[in-house]
């Protein structure tokens, strides 16, 4: 099969990660028989530094025309001192919107391997974690209308919560979706105990599970949720929440693998089209010095595969290449933690996972 990929390395160590994500997909390309044709193009400082903004039109289109997007991340010190709309950041929420990117999908996986680098005791996470965080996007009080007001205790301010039933609906099917091809299991936070919006939610997830009778549906309120993540994560499978309640929960969830290097993301609209990216960003400290992990990245290809491609076998021919990296003793510095593994930068990361594929 054939598959145009719209590449945006971005900044800092974006290009460094995204070099070897590309590495890996063309040894599945050889491997499985499929081509991949990457066309890179500018978002974030790198735009900034080229064109003068932060989200040319070109790179929109270039996403647009292809099948999924890869990006590394954006911003740095560099462009720190420019006005919020005009920062490298204002990419991400720009290639969002106009690519009708309404879902985020963050897993929160530990390998067996790396249990040691959570912060939770060894009893709670046992033997690994493997949740999926599915959080909506597009809606809810981060896009609703705001404004400010006088009252009788002064100045006010308001931002208003509001999901309609088309957008509940969506995001529900894609969590069922997933859960469809995981434990068949979802978790759906809100607090329907106090907003009304949430019990909109509710009800319309209940609906979208009659089409899934094979997955057990739970509802949570969000600050069980947070309180349940800590106690005994790997009660849950497919989390589904609100676009406010998934920021704050997909970090709490990306807390516990203790690895921000190892974890990757989606972002997806309807049919197959997808953004693909690390969950960290571009953390200019170490960039272009051949000491960042790039199997956040990596993972993000294999979800790619996964998710908009449906290359199962290949995707998991990825994540079968990164286990044995990690069972064979390799580790990058920020998953070393001190021990006496065999210590790889980020090409010979690259090299060895790519290796791996069979
Ligand atoms: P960061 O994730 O870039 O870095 C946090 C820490 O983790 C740093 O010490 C960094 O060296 C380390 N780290 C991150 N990724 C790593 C990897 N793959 N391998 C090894 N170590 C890794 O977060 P930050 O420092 O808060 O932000 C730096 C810049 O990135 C800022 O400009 C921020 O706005 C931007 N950012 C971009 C995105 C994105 O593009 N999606 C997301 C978050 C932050």
């Amino acid at each position: 099969m054939q598959f145009k990929i719209a590449v945006v390395p971005g900044d800092g160590i974006g290009p460094d990660v995204t070099r070897e994500a590309i590495k890996v997909m063309n040894r599945i390309g050889k491997v499985y028989g499929h081509t991949f044709e990457f066309q890179t193009v500018l978002a974030g400082g790198a735009a900034i530094d080229t064109y003068d903004e932060c989200l040319p039109q070109n790179t929109i289109d270039v996403c647009k025309a292809s099948d999924a997007v890869l990006l590394g991340a954006v911003g740095g010190p560099k462009w720190d001192a420019l006005p919020g709309n005009q920062r490298p950041e204002a990419a991400l929420l720009g290639l969002r919107k106009s690519l009708g990117l309404y879902a985020n999908i963050r897993p929160a996986m530990v390998f067996e391997q790396l249990a040691s680098a959570s912060p939770l005791k060894p009893e709670i996470i046992g033997s690994g974690l493997d949740i999926v965080i599915v959080r909506e996007l597009t809606g809810g009080i981060y896009f609703g209308e705001r404004g400010e007001k006088e009252t009788e205790l002064g100045h006010a301010a308001y931002d208003v919560e509001c999901y309609s039933v088309g957008e509940i609906r969506r995001i529900a099917k894609i969590a069922f979706e997933m859960a469809m091809k995981r434990k068949k299991k979802v978790a759906s936070i809100d607090k329907s105990n106090v907003l009304l919006s949430s019990r909109l939610w509710r009800k319309t997830v209940t609906e979208v599970a009659e089409d899934y009778p094979e997955v057990e549906l739970k509802h949570f309120y969000v600050d069980n949720a947070s309180m349940q993540l800590i106690r005994d994560p790997n009660q849950f499978d497919v989390i589904c929440t609100t676009n406010m309640f998934g920021d704050i929960l997909s970090d709490e969830a990306s807390q516990i693998t203790g690895s921000i290097g190892m974890l990757p993301s989606a972002s997806l609209s309807d049919g197959s089209f997808g953004m693909y990216e690390p969950v960290h960003g571009s953390a200019p400290d170490i960039a272009g010095k051949n000491l960042a992990n790039p199997i956040a990245t990596i993972l993000s290809v294999s979800m790619m595969l996964r998710d908009s491609f449906n290359l199962v076998k290949e995707s998991k021919a990825i994540e079968n290449a990164v286990s044995r990296f990690l069972e064979e003793g390799y580790r990058t510095g920020d998953i070393a933690r001190g021990e006496a593994k065999k210590i790889t930068g980020t090409v010979e990361t690259g090299d060895l996972i790519t290796s791996f594929i069979e």
